[in-house]
């Protein structure tokens, strides 16, 4: 599998390929990649002639206490999965290449971005459009991969990309689980053996409030406060947020619809992990 490291040298690439009339699709990652990334690789290549995955671990959207230094990578394991998914190379910048020493430019968006994971991660999203509108800059892709499992950035993007407007088609993904239901993540790693147990109790109780949704109970108050109590039985969990809104907006919704955003974000011991659904 190809790796390239520099912007120059991807440019390049992805001019040849759009001469010869082929389409180009990115997917961005930060690496350490699994089945939930797969999916993502796998669905471009179906979908484009030539697909590139990049690989960055951007450091502007990690808050000063979060998990930077730690975050897992792998770029020969990563590099074999892309290769078996039908990726055509790998962007794999360094910080250097990507925010120069007299970097000042930032992306921000004044809505959809104060609640839910803006809440407790203030500087994320603003280091994800920034970095995300930069990859767009320099792939130039006619359309880009993005999962549900992240909800709130895939409708952050979206946005982004109406009002910036990024000639790039938007695709959204399903969110890929284990067998036992827990969301896919890079984050998983992080959990012990007894953790990785405990986190099961985020999907089953999404999956509790969705049947309690479907049997007639809309009032967001009382889904909140049931996923609270179902979640709080496990003694090593803690809650972030749980919240209900509206898919597109990301403003509070009183009453479950059609578009309703069900929303967890849950610390396993140290591990933030989130997960959500949308009821339809
Ligand atoms: P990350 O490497 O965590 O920044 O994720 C890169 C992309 O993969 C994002 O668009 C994520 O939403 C997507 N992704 C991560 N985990 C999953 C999953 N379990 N299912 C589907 N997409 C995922």
């Amino acid at each position: 599998m190809k790796i390239i490291n520099n912007i120059k040298e991807i440019r390049k690439q992805v001019k040849d390929w759009k001469n010869d009339g082929l389409s180009v699709a990115l997917v961005p990652t930060m690496g350490y990649l699994h089945e939930g990334h797969e999916s993502l690789i796998k669905k471009a290549s179906e979908d484009n002639d030539r697909v590139i995955v990049s690989i960055f671990v951007n450091p502007m959207q990690f808050g000063i206490n979060e998990d930077l230094s730690t975050y897992p990578r792998n770029i020969d394991r990563d590099s074999d999965i892309c290769e078996k998914n039908g990726a055509s190379l790998i962007f794999n910048p360094s910080v250097e290449e990507m925010y120069t020493d007299e970097f000042s430019t930032f992306v921000d968006l004044n809505n959809l971005t104060s609640g839910l994971c803006g809440k407790s991660r203030p500087t994320h999203f603003r280091g994800v459009c920034t970095v995300v509108s930069k990859l767009f800059n320099i792939v130039n892709p006619d359309k880009a991969y993005f999962g549900q499992k992240d909800a709130q950035q895939l409708s952050i993007i979206k946005q982004m990309v109406i009002d910036l407007n990024f000639d790039i088609e938007i695709v959204s993904c399903a969110i890929v689980r284990e067998a036992d239901g827990l969301a896919k993540s890079s984050r998983n790693t992080y959990l012990s053996k007894e953790e990785r147990q405990a986190a099961t109790i985020i999907n089953k109780s999404l999956k509790k409030a969705k049947s309690l949704i479907k049997s007639g109970e809309r009032d967001s108050k009382k889904i909140i406060n049931f996923i609270k109590n179902e979640i709080s039985k496990e003694p090593l969990a803690k809650i972030d947020y749980i919240s209900t809104v509206d898919n597109k907006s990301i403003k509070s919704v009183r009453t479950i619809e059609d578009g309703s955003l069900i929303a967890v974000a849950v610390f396993i011991g140290n591990t933030r992990l989130i997960d959500n659904f949308i009821y339809e």
